[in-house]
């Protein structure tokens, strides 16, 4: 057989590209420059930007340029505007022009950061942006950290590990069929996120065994509910696997009684999980420090530098004490990279469920380097700051109340007037944020506390100033006050 020489293949040009990446950069800068102006909530229907496609793939592939003019007629439409100041939904987003940069670089060298050989400036670097990290939010040794892409697999592997050591031998033997594994049990208040029940799910634990706690007013996890609920729970024969402890909850930022916490869990061999998703940020704030009071006692926590560190999504990272509890569950070389396993080096393989893992740290590196901890600071400061103007604008409207005492960088209040009954203050709340979210200039969230509906906005993006969350707080009132159906 013979094989005549064909043209390669390959990539476009290094002339294309450099042509196309200036073109890209303009788009990257004109859209950060833009966004302000850019109505946030796109108009499209459902399927909208899917039919601007054909349904198989063409066989000619397209000139980038047209591919280009198409990412603004296609798919620039379909857009939720994250990044605008005054979208204030969920928590913040953590975009900027560092990261930007640090994201064209990975992706450029697509290298995968499973062991330390395949690449050691992404491991090496990793465990230095980690250990910034853990510096800044107040860890110190034994805590190793690894980056994994959010905080609902930090906390599986998290429960993985707590899990082995209660019943050693469920990485080997798993559980099925088994009756020598004990009935195992997750503790978690009832403001805690859902992830951890995910976790249960895919450790085989099953759902129900994630057992909520009620929470006191600001509302932190009842300690005294919780040992009531264990002591209970050991009667019928039960084994407290782990208690999630939070700090910064989703809804309202609360954070649970960490070091009280800390004394049940050493009390009943439980593993003590932080999820410190959002507000492990607030490590970095001397005046914020008491926000993570014992959570040096944890065994496991997950902060999540794309909530509140500046870093884009995806970056979330698992500090725990005791490195090999995560070795024992996920170690496992294949035999092609068995060569990999050098003296002194870190394989981030044999730390969790990914092989292939993305050079997320670069991005991260980036960011710090360019904010240095100062800066860092600064932000987080001025997104509380931010949280506490906002909070004395509400004090001063009438008919407006907050749900919940404001914490970090997150408010949640309430539009009622005095002859408003419950049904008609969820109603009211709801048509609110609808309507504020139509007007294509803010963005909000909403949230339900105590059963009630109300409003709740998250700071953490750095465009946003004290304008925007003026802005966003004149629309919510003058939407009340335009009188609600
Ligand atoms: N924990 C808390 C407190 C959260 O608020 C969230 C998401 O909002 C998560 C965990 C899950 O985060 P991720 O999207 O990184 O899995």
């Amino acid at each position: 057989m013979t094989f005549p020489p064909l043209p390669p293949l390959g990539d476009m040009s290094a002339e294309e590209l450099r042509a196309h990446l200036h073109r890209m950069a303009d788009w990257v800068a004109d859209y950060r420059a833009g966004i302000e102006g850019t109505p946030i909530v796109p108009t499209v229907a459902p399927g909208w930007v899917a039919a601007q496609n054909p349904v198989a793939l063409p066989g000619a592939g397209a000139p980038m340029d047209a591919i280009l003019d198409d990412l603004d007629r296609q798919v620039m439409p379909g857009v939720l505007h994250w990044g605008h100041p005054s979208f204030l939904g969920y928590f913040g987003s953590t975009s900027n022009g560092p990261a930007l940069l640090g994201e064209i670089a990975a992706a450029a060298l697509n290298v995968s950061a499973m062991t330390w050989k395949t690449s050691p400036s992404a491991t090496e670097l990793e465990g230095v942006v980690l250990r910034w990290i853990r510096d800044m939010i107040g860890l110190d040794e034994p805590f190793m950290g690894i980056v994994y892409d959010t905080a609902s697999v930090g906390v599986l592997h998290a429960l993985a590990a707590a899990r082995e050591r209660v019943a050693p031998g469920i990485r080997a033997r798993g559980i099925v069929g088994r009756d020598d594994v004990p009935l195992l049990r997750v503790y978690a208040s009832d403001q805690a996120h859902s992830s951890i029940a995910k976790a249960l799910v895919v450790l085989g634990l099953g759902e129900e065994n994630l057992v909520r706690i009620g929470v006191v007013d600001a509302f932190e996890m009842d300690v005294g509910a919780l040992r009531a609920q264990i002591l209970a729970d050991r009667q019928r024969g039960f084994t407290p696997m782990a208690i999630v402890a939070t700090v910064g909850t989703t809804s309202t930022a609360s954070v649970d009684p960490v070091a009280e916490i800390a004394d049940v869990a050493e009390e009943y061999g439980a593993w003590l999980h932080v999820d410190a998703a959002y507000g492990g940020a607030m490590g970095v704030l001397p005046e914020g420090r008491a926000a993570l009071r014992g959570v040096e006692r944890a065994d496991s926590v997950v902060v999540n530098p794309h909530k509140w560190l500046f870093v884009p999504l995806d970056f979330s990272v698992l500090f725990v004490r005791d490195p090999e509890a995560l070795r024992r569950v996920f170690a496992l070389t294949p035999e092609y990279l068995e060569g990999d396993a050098i003296e002194g080096a870190t394989n981030y393989m044999d730390y969790g469920i990914q092989l292939g893992r993305r050079f997320r740290a670069l991005k991260a590196w980036m960011v710090f380097r360019a904010f240095g901890r100062d800066g860092i600071e600064a932000r987080v400061r001025e997104h509380c700051r931010l949280a506490e103007m906002l909070t004395e604008w509400i004090a001063r409207e009438e008919d407006f109340h907050l749900a919940a005492p404001q914490r970090m960088g997150v408010v949640c209040f309430r539009y009622r007037t005095p002859d408003m009954d419950d049904a008609s203050v969820d109603r009211a709340n709801e048509a609110i944020v609808e309507r504020v979210n139509a007007s294509g200039a803010a963005y909000l969230t909403h949230t339900r506390l105590q059963g009630r509906v109300c409003m709740r906005v998250g700071l953490g993006n750095v465009l946003t100033e004290p304008r925007h969350v003026r802005g966003v707080w004149d629309l919510v009132v003058r939407e009340a006050h335009a009188g609600i159906p």
